[in-house]
């Protein structure tokens, strides 16, 4: 369903660019803001570690200056109750460790290094053994004079703890919101747009659907045509508060249908009578045969003209005569099934289809029909009788040998002497 060009695509595709744009946005946030907060921390450790040196250096000092290593071991490890600090070592003023409480701390500093602690104290982060550390750096004096440095390994555990619990925290938030308002942007979405554009592409489908499916050029097609719009214009009613293109777009398609259902059913009439015209019957029969040769089954047809009718014409005229049709139009409606199709075949004949009726149910329905016409008074012209002639589907038959057949059986009967039907099998 997801291709390129499909319209879900690309709000799908429009969706996630936005949560992503919002996510990059709020993931640089709180980028910017944990790199504040963690430098505004570890000034907050370099400023409580020189606190607590100047508060011991006076002590130290003095035990460097004496060298009391006992002294100087006893106040390290009162240093070191206090948390996060990892270890301690003290060098004397040539770099040299006098006491450390760390296996690993360098018997000697370069000159480099020593010249590096004395001139700053600035703290910097290491990683050991998996966890940052900060290393800390200061003088220690003794009556104003400098005897040596400070190096203090303190531990970022839980400040990293507190940036993994942070992100972790910001993270859900933010893609809880991305998903949340991705589903609500998603369905407005589809709500607004695709659900029509899918109905309408719907409604389409359905349309180029029938002629495949039944075969039937014709009114039927047309007939559903205009239904599916129909439901589809039913089925926007819950959009329809907005006043939207697609709403226009399908009310002026069902405009069009209904314009063309009027033209497709004008081509298809004949204008005296507004029966079936001679292009419908055509269309009917095509279609009877399909069906017929398709599920098996049968149908006739009965053509129909009416006697002497120039005679008719020739005594009272030709607009009683088009009267005289337009009635016997009227009868034909009345006297056949709903799912049978009579229509003009041209001038003064009818031609009927009657789908599902073998030849002797043709000729009693033909006979009923003539006995209705013959006890039928024409104002102003009296009693005017039809010839019938019947026929029934036969294998292979094409409209050209039907409408033979059915003529041959027509100019019998007018041979035998009118209103009368003849069959021809
Ligand atoms: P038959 O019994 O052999 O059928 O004799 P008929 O006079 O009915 O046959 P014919 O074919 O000689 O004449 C048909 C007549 O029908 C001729 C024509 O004037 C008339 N007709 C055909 N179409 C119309 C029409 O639309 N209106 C009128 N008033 N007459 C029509
Ligand atoms: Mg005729
Ligand atoms: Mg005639």
């Amino acid at each position: 369903m997801l291709n390129r060009k499909s319209l879900r695509y690309r709000i799908t595709l429009t969706v996630a660019l936005t949560l992503t744009v919002v996510t990059l946005i709020f993931g640089t946030a709180l980028t910017v803001y944990e790199t504040n907060r963690r430098n505004a921390a570890v000034l907050e450790i370099d400023r409580s570690l020189k606190q607590l040196t100047s508060q011991y250096s006076e002590q130290l000092g003095n035990e460097i200056f004496a060298s009391q290593t006992m002294a100087m071991k006893a106040t390290m490890a009162e240093i070191m109750k206090r948390k996060s600090i990892l270890t301690i070592t003290a060098y004397n003023e040539y770099g040299e460790v006098l006491v450390s409480t760390d296996k690993n701390a360098k018997k000697k500093l370069s000159r480099e290094q020593i010249g590096a602690l004395w001139m700053t104290s600035i703290s910097t982060k290491q990683k050991e053994n998996n966890q940052s550390v900060l290393d800390f750096a200061s003088p220690i004096t003794a009556y104003g004079e400098n005897v040596g440095f400070w190096n203090i390994h303190y531990s970022l555990a839980s400040l990293e703890r507190e940036t993994r619990e942070i992100i972790l925290l910001f993270t859900t938030l933010i893609l809880s919101i991305a998903i949340l308002t991705g589903i609500v942007l998603n369905s407005i979405l589809v709500r607004v747009v695709l659900t029509p554009v899918y109905k309408l592409r719907n409604v389409m489908q359905h349309i180029q659907g029938i002629g495949s499916e039944t075969g039937d050029g014709g009114g039927q097609r047309l007939d559903k045509m205009v239904q599916a719009f129909d439901e589809f214009s039913e089925d926007l009613s819950p959009v329809k508060g907005t006043e939207n293109e697609i709403i226009l777009l399908a009310s002026s398609f069902q405009e069009m249908m209904f314009a063309l259902k009027h033209a497709y059913a004008n081509m298809r009439t004949d204008v005296l009578t507004q029966l079936n015209n001679r292009m419908r019957l055509d269309e009917v029969m095509e279609y009877e045969l399909k069906r017929v040769n398709r599920y098996s089954g049968t149908f006739s047809i009965i053509l129909m003209d009416i006697d002497y009718f120039k005679k008719v014409n020739d005594t009272y005229g030709h607009l009683a005569g088009d009267e005289a049709l337009k009635k016997m139009a009227d009868i034909l409606r009345k006297n056949f099934r709903e799912i049978d199709t009579p229509g003009r075949w041209g001038g003064e004949e009818f031609l009927i289809i009657l789908p599902q009726l073998d030849g002797i149910k043709a000729c009693m329905i033909a006979e009923r029909v003539r006995a209705a016409i013959e006890t039928t008074v024409f104002p102003d012209i009296g009693i005017i009788t039809c010839s019938f002639g019947i026929t029934e589907y036969k294998a292979k038959d094409t409209i050209q040998k039907l409408t033979k057949r059915v003529d041959d059986a027509l100019y019998a009967a007018k041979e035998l002497g009118r209103n009368c039907c003849v069959e021809e099998k």
